[in-house]
């Protein structure tokens, strides 16, 4: 079989991306697991926050907000970054780095915004924008856009290996099927350097760090107006779910070779310490935790583009691969089929060859 496209990975990078080019090339969706979403893209916190991630971030994030509002994937939840009295500086330069951004940030006193939160927490930031993301709706309506413009899903097909002869990849997967492409887009999450150096291609450096999610029953319950409250120093956030529950993260990141990552005791410890210290509700039951993998560049931006003739990076989407989707995908399909850089974002500043002079 011969394709224009094999895109490796059908998480919410390689599912975004087929379905935006599915209707203009030949596309085959290659996922090494039974169920497509598994890994990263089934285990995030599920919020769109367009300070997530940084200044250099926002451009994707913001650009993505329509078509994820138009699509009726977000909810509105509204965002509190809290910090303690020696948390000045990190307010003050949460506030500075996006001053010159469209994202509306208001210093504000965060204790009427957060019931039970102990009086130490004394200053706050509002990002009242901040939304839920239906993440499974959004990841399902990607592969079903993809599979209605014609491209072909195969799940348990792990690519074992490619080489490139004659402007064509050959490419195996482990249970022996063997098809050719025109290109091959590296879209396999925290597995993204494995593929590369698995196709003969220069690793781009991209490392996965484990992130730890709790869910919690609180006493009392948590109330459905909470905003998210994330702490400004980066040791913990948490935001309510359906039924009065917390969804709770110590903002852990454990380095670590690409594997099917489990949440660890000491991390779930650590979680509900850094509340109990942030708030004074009773932690009733440990409903679920569970730990994806977060994978970064060494630049922590992603990575979009051809660094090698043929091999199209699609990689690297870090805490914020299911709030850029709709922006990262147009500008993906854009390099891939040629159709110029889209206008409204620069994508020089995510291309591979940052790392390749
Ligand atoms: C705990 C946690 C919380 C997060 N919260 C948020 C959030 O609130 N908002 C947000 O925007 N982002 C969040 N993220 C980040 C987001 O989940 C990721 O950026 C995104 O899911 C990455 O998507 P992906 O498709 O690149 O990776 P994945 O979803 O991991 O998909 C990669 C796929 O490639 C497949 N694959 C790997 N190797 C091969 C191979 N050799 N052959 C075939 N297939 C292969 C894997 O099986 C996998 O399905 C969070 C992440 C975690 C872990």
């Amino acid at each position: 079989m011969r394709y224009d496209i094999a895109i490796v990975g059908a998480g919410i990078a390689g599912a975004s991306l087929a379905a935006k080019i599915g209707d203009r090339a030949r596309v085959l969706l290659l996922e090494g697991e039974e169920r497509p979403g598994y890994h990263a893209t089934g285990r995030s916190a599920a919020f769109w926050s367009e300070t997530y991630g940084g200044p250099h971030i926002q451009p994707l994030t913001t650009a993505s907000g329509p078509v994820l509002k138009a699509g009726g994937y977000l909810d509105p939840l509204g965002a509190v970054h809290i910090g303690r009295d020696e948390d000045a500086g990190a307010i003050a330069a949460l506030l500075d780095e996006f001053a010159a951004t469209p994202v509306a940030l208001t210093g504000v006193d965060p204790q009427p915004l957060v019931p039970g939160l102990r009086p130490t927490w004394t200053r706050g930031v509002s990002e009242p924008t901040c939304a839920y993301i239906d993440v499974a709706r959004l990841h399902g309506d990607y592969l079903a856009q993809a599979a209605r413009s014609g491209t072909e899903l195969v799940s348990g097909a792990r690519v074992a290996a490619a080489t490139r002869r004659d402007d064509t990849w050959r490419i195996e997967t482990e249970d022996g099927r063997v098809v050719a492409a025109t290109i091959l887009v590296d879209a396999a999450g925290a597995w993204a350097d494995e593929v590369a150096a698995r196709s003969g291609v220069v690793p781009m450096g991209i490392t996965p760090y484990r992130r730890t999610m709790v869910q919690l029953q609180t006493d009392p319950p948590v109330p459905a107006t909470l905003p998210f409250v994330i702490d400004v120093s980066g040791g913990f956030y948490f935001k309510p779910e359906a039924g009065g529950r917390l969804w709770l993260s110590p903002h852990d990141e454990h380095p670590m070779v690409a594997h099917d990552v489990a949440a660890e005791e000491l991390d779930v410890a650590i979680a509900i310490d850094r509340l109990e210290q942030a708030v004074d509700w009773r932690v009733v039951r440990v409903e679920r935790r569970w730990a994806g993998l977060r994978s970064f560049a060494p630049d922590r931006l992603p990575v979009y583009g051809m660094a090698e003739p043929g091999f199209f990076w699609f990689a690297g989407q870090g805490g914020f691969g299911i709030q850029t989707a709709p922006a990262a995908a147009r500008i993906g399909a854009a390099l891939l089929l040629g159709a110029g850089p889209p206008d409204d974002i620069d994508p020089a500043r995510y291309a591979p060859q940052r790392f390749r002079r």
